[in-house]
C-alpha cells in the first residue's frame, strides 16, 4: 500500500545525516531538532502554536483533556472512522455520540451532527478522512452556536487546505499522527497538536509533561507524551518535501480517476467542497456486491488492497452501546460493503499505476 523504502532511498544522505547528528549531540529528549521542527511546522501550517507529542492518538486524548470535560459529556464524531478517535473519548470516561458520514465524500455530515446534539454535547471531532477535511465551516458554525469545542482529527489529512486554511488549524485544537505511513510519517511513532490559542496551547504543553507548568510542581494530572529527537530530525528532513508529497499523490488519484471513469460498478472518491485531497488513501466504492471478489483478484496479482473500514465504531465490541438503530447511518452501512482502497503514496510510477489500473479493468470485463 505504500513504499517507504522507495521514498527513503530520495532523501537518504539527509536523513541519516540528520540521525547521526541527534546521537552525535546525545539530546535525544526535548533537544533543539524537536523545538526547530516545531517551529518549521508552525511556521508551514501558519497556527500560533504545535505541541509535539508521542502519537497521534496521544494528541486526540490530550486534547480532549484540555477541555475540561466532566465524565458522561458527550463528543460527536463519526461513525467511519479509525477506532482512536473514538477510544480517547472512552479512556476518559466520556460518551461518544457516532453519527453517519456522507456517501461520496466519507466525512462526517453536519446535518447528523446537528441532530446529534444534547444539552450534554460538549465537543465534536470531525476526522478529515483519507486526506480531505470536512465542512468546517458549518461545522463552526454549529459549535458557536451550541457553545462546543471542536478537535480536528487530521492524522489522515495534513497539508490539506480548507479555504486557504491548513486541516488542523481551523478548530478550537487539531491534532495529528506522524505514524510511518501517514501523509508526513516519521520513522516511528509521533504525533502533534495544534492551536491558535494561546491559554489552550499552554495547557496542553502542561499535560503533555506531566501536567507540570513549573519544574516538579504538578498542577494536574496529565500524561508524558513526547516526540523523540530522533522522530523531530527526520520530520525537519521531510516537512520541506511535504507540498511535493502531496502533489505526487494527488497526481496519482488523477491517474485512478481517469483510468476507471468508465467502469460503472465503480464509484471514484468525491471530491468535497472548499477542501483539496491530500489523498492518504484513494478508496474506490464497487458497487456491484463483488467488493470481496474484486480485492481477492487484485492480490493474486500481486496487488495489495485494504478495506478501511470493515465494521462501524458503533458495532465494535469494545464500543456498542446498544443505542444505536441501523436505519440512522444509511452510508457507513453501504461503504462498509463497497470500500476498497487502492496502494496509494509518493513513489507510485506510471508503469505501477498501468498495472494496477488495467487489471483492475479485467476485472470488470
Ligand atoms: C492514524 C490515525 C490516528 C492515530 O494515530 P497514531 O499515531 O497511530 O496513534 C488517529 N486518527 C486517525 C483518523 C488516524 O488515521
Amino acid at each position: 500500500m505504500v513504499d517507504l523504502g522507495a521514498q527513503y532511498r530520495k532523501i537518504k544522505n539527509d536523513i541519516d545525516e540528520s540521525i547521526q547528528s541527534v546521537i552525535d549531540s546525545c539530546a535525544f529528549i526535548n533537544g533543539p531538532e524537536v523545538k526547530n521542527f516545531q517551529a518549521e511546522l508552525e511556521e508551514y501550517l501558519n497556527v500560533k502554536n504545535v505541541i509535539p507529542c508521542g502519537n497521534g492518538t496521544d494528541a486526540l486524548q490530550i486534547a480532549l483533556m484540555a477541555l475540561d470535560l466532566k465524565p458522561g459529556d458527550e463528543v460527536i464524531t463519526a461513525d467511519f472512522t479509525f477506532a482512536a478517535t473514538v477510544e480517547v473519548i472512552h479512556l476518559l470516561g466520556l460518551k461518544s455520540v457516532l453519527v453517519d458520514v456522507d456517501y461520496d465524500t466519507f466525512l462526517i455530515d453536519p446535518d447528523q451532527i446537528r441532530k446529534a446534539i444534547t444539552p450534554k454535547t460538549k465537543a465534536i471531532i470531525p476526522v478529515h478522512l483519507f486526506g480531505q477535511c470536512a465542512n468546517m465551516d458549518e461545522i463552526m458554525k454549529i459549535a458557536n452556536e451550541h457553545n462546543l469545542f471542536v478537535v480536528e482529527d487530521t492524522a489522515q489529512a495534513i497539508g490539506a487546505d480548507y479555504k486557504g486554511n491548513k486541516a488542523g488549524t481551523i478548530g478550537h485544537i487539531g491534532a495529528t499522527s506522524f505514524f510511518p505511513s501517514k501523509n508526513l510519517g516519521c520513522y516511528g511513532d509521533g504525533g502533534a497538536l495544534f492551536t491558535n490559542d494561546d491559554a489552550l496551547a499552554h495547557r496542553l504543553r502542561g499535560i503533555v509533561n506531566h501536567g507540570m507548568y513549573k519544574r516538579y510542581y504538578h498542577d494536574e494530572i496529565g500524561v508524558n507524551s513526547r516526540l523523540d529527537s530522533i522522530q523531530a530530525a527526520i520530520l525537519r528532513v521531510k516537512l520541506p518535501h511535504l507540498n511535493e508529497y502531496s502533489s505526487a499523490r494527488r497526481k496519482a488519484a488523477e491517474y485512478y480517476n481517469q483510468a476507471f471513469a468508465g467502469i460503472s460498478e465503480l464509484k471514484i472518491p468525491g471530491m468535497a467542497a472548499d477542501s483539496n485531497h491530500v489523498f492518504h488513501q484513494y478508496t474506490l466504492r464497487v458497487t456491484n456486491g463483488k467488493r470481496n471478489e474484486l480485492k481477492g483478484f487484485l492480490e493474486s496479482k500481486g496487488i495489495p488492497a485494504m478495506i478501511y473500514y470493515p465494521v462501524p465504531l458503533r458495532k465494535q465490541k469494545a464500543y456498542d452501546t446498544g443505542g444505536y438503530h441501523d436505519e440512522d447511518f444509511p452510508n457507513t452501512n453501504k461503504l462498509i460493503d463497497e470500500v476498497l482502497s487502492l496502494p496509494m503514496h509518493t513513489e507510485l510510477d506510471d508503469e505501477q499505476l498501468e498495472f494496477i489500473t488495467s487489471s483492475v479493468k479485467e476485472f470488470f470485463n
